[in-house]
């Protein structure tokens, strides 16, 4: 027996590029166009070109797109609080905003990028995930899906802040599981390998050379792959819990 995504109302951060958009669409298709879908990231013009492509595909589905910058706790309060009446009860959150910045040793990592690393990573997923809890436990029901990666649990040299904002990711999600057993909300962490998006671009600040060597004579996942285990998690029984799943393209085993 599935549970249904259609009528629900799904909030999904980083929503202008990778996963995040692939996300979108899946929701999208998941209920025919009958959800609302509320959708942020700091680009609003890539939010506004998701939206049309949307609205296109399904004329019934109502999306609220929002810039919202989730490093900043303040801007995530505010963008909480302003969400309007009709999107309110959040019933899916995709914490899907992050990011790596650099592949340095930890001696020669620029403060800034570990600043943002954690404020986005941890910081923004922690606030957002602490505005948008009080609703659903008001109303017994929810998933909340964390974007962990791989990186959470096997770290590798040059990744020491990003693997740390990654296993943060992992443990958060244990801990508020466990906090909410008296509940029906389901917190879910998905832990993707190498997942061709603008991920390595926006590492390496970017220098597409850099970007693409990543990839160079490897089958990287694509993001509909994640895509579709947030559809399935979510459409699983209500009291039926898929704590985490590492997805990973078959030459990271
Ligand atoms: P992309 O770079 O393609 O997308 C990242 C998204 O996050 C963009 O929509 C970006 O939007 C958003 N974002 C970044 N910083 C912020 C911020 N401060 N506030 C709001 N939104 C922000 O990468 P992916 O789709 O691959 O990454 C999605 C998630 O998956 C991340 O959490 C990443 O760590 C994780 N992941 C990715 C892997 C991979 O190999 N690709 C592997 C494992 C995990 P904008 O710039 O418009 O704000």
């Amino acid at each position: 027996m599935r549970s249904s995504i259609k009528n629900k109302t799904v909030l999904i951060t980083g929503a202008s590029a990778g996963i995040g958009y692939e996300t979108a669409h899946a929701f999208a298709d998941e209920a025919e166009g009958q959800l609302k879908l509320i959708l942020t990231a700091r680009r609003v013009e890539k939010l506004a070109e998701l939206k049309a492509e949307l609205v296109k595909k399904y004329k019934e589905i109502k999306v609220y797109t929002a810039g919202l910058d989730v490093s900043k706790p303040p801007l995530v309060k505010e963008f909480v609080q302003s969400i309007p009446t009709e999107f309110a009860e959040v019933d899916v959150l995709v914490n899907n905003a992050g990011l790596a910045l650099g592949r340095d040793p930890v001696g020669e990592i620029d403060v800034s990028d570990i600043e943002t690393m954690l404020d986005t990573n941890i910081l923004g997923l922690f606030t957002l995930t602490q505005e948008i809890l009080p609703g659903m436990k008001k109303r017994n029901r929810g998933d909340i899906v964390n974007i962990g990666s791989i990186a959470g649990r096997n770290p590798y040299p040059g990744g020491a802040i990003y693997c740390s904002t990654k296993a943060a990711v992992k443990f958060f999600s244990r801990s508020l599981r466990k906090e909410l057993t008296d509940t029906k909300i389901r917190v879910i962490e998905v832990a993707p390998g190498a997942v061709k998006t603008e991920f390595s671009l926006v590492r390496f600040k970017g220098d597409q050379a850099k970007a693409d060597d990543v990839y160079k004579d490897k089958e990287p996942l694509v993001a509909q792959d994640i895509a579709d285990f947030i559809i399935y998690a979510c459409t699983r029984r209500e009291n039926a819990v898929i704590a985490e799943a590492v997805i990973f393209p078959t030459y990271q085993a």
